[in-house]
């Protein structure tokens, strides 16, 4: 079979993640990451046939240096590869409720793309930036957009509703989106598979659990409810950022404690969730070693981290009846066995009883389940957005 290739674009607003990804076996053949956009010290490494490489950007580049650098210099210079290429993907994460699924890019979808960043003021004026220097860079070749957003478009208005006046949703579009949909949607995939069940008779609970952190509730292979809301800020306790809150608590800081009100949303965004609560690190690794050390609010942010998701994989037994499965993906949930076990014996009540054995192997990605025989099911699944990125961007590519 011919290899075909797509080049993966996850463009933030000083950053540029990038992977050549074979879209036959997901084999990544190129992974990389350009930083410090609009700096002097602008700068890319990328990993290539297992060997760490690395250069300098010219200073003060951004997005367009970074795609010509990628094109030009990596991808051209490796014998054979350029012609493989039928795709660039772009990672999108926010669709709002136009998109449903990945689409070509046209003009009028790079509107809609620039319209929704009132919905992620970060992310998507950074995704419009990728696509035009990507459009640039390749100009014959189909570019995909592949919405975080669209796998929970699915949830029913009570979900996806908040309790503010029913105006607010049609004029000015509040309402819960949800994030991590490509990771939600693989690992539903992965899981069904993992069950034997078709997809369209598979429902689990995901918990994504990286820097960000979201858990979906997924019936009949489709979302139903997630925990992240209009935007990433809502939900499970994060690396930086704080999850569900009382929202007077904004209000209080505002008049009682001199904050402002970007002060207070850049203390939610950046300086909460396991970092606020320990004082340590966002890293969850540095969380475990003092928490190792006897360091009580590293275990404190552990506890709430692993008590927030139980309670909330607790209430996700309400729309999903029956649970085939809890699965855990993103960089904590693969690699914390800690994590998992506190969690599954939080979730006692519904009978999960962890193998320590099988829990403890299920790292560095390494698949499997971790619940012992007889137990209902938790396993471990180690995600690839990219991908799906790059499956749906040879799938859409193909049918021009
Ligand atoms: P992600 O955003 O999916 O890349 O996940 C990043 C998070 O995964 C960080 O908090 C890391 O500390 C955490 N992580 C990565 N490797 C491990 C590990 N071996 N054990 C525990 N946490 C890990």
């Amino acid at each position: 079979m011919n290899n075909k290739l797509v080049l993966v674009l996850n463009c933030g607003s000083s950053s540029l993640k990038f992977a050549v990804i074979n879209s036959n076996s997901g084999d990544e053949i190129i992974s990389g990451l350009a930083e410090c956009f609009n700096l002097p010290d602008a700068r890319i490494k990328w990993k290539i046939a297992g060997k760490k490489k690395s250069a300098n950007l010219p200073s003060h580049s951004a997005h367009s240096a970074a795609i010509s650098y990628i094109v030009e210099e990596i991808i051209k210079t490796e014998e054979g590869l350029a012609e493989q290429f039928v795709a660039v993907g772009h990672r999108i994460v926010h669709g709002g409720e136009k998109f449903t699924e990945s689409v070509i890019i046209n003009d009028a979808v790079l509107e809609e793309i620039e319209e929704c960043s009132s919905l992620a003021p970060l992310h998507n004026p950074a995704h419009v930036l990728g696509i035009k220097a990507a459009q640039s860079a390749f100009p014959t070749l189909p570019q995909i957009a592949v919405f975080d957003t669209a796998f929970h478009q699915t949830m029913p208005a009570k979900a996806f509703m908040y309790a503010l006046p029913y105006n607010l949703y049609k004029e000015a579009h509040v309402r819960r989106y949800g994030m991590h949909g490509t990771s939600h949607l693989f690992v539903t995939h992965e899981a069904a598979k993992a069950l034997n069940q078709a997809v369209e008779d598979t429902n689990i609970i995901s918990a994504h659990l990286g820097n960000g952190a979201s858990v979906a509730a997924i019936k009949n292979g489709k979302c139903v409810d997630t925990s992240m809301g209009m935007t990433p800020l809502a939900g499970l306790v994060m690396g930086t950022r704080c999850g569900d809150l009382d929202p007077s608590i904004i209000e209080y800081l505002v008049t009682r404690q001199g904050y402002s009100l970007k002060g207070v949303m850049d203390m939610l965004q950046k300086q909460s969730g396991l970092l606020g609560v320990s004082g340590i690190s966002s890293d969850f690794r540095d969380i475990l070693a003092e928490n190792e050390k006897g360091n009580k609010r590293a275990t404190l942010a552990m506890e709430m981290f692993s008590y927030r998701l139980a309670k909330y994989i607790a209430s996700y037994a309400v729309p999903l009846g029956r649970i085939d499965a809890i699965v855990f993906t993103g960089g904590i949930g693969e690699n914390s066995h800690l994590i998992r076990t506190q969690v599954l014996a939080l979730l006692s009540i519904f009978g999960y009883q962890i193998d320590d054995e099988k829990n403890k192997a299920a790292r560095l990605g390494e698949q499997g389940t971790i619940t012992v025989d007889g137990s209902p099911i938790a396993m471990v699944i180690p995600t690839n957005e990219e991908w799906v990125i790059a499956q749906d961007s040879v799938k859409l590519a193909s049918n021009q």
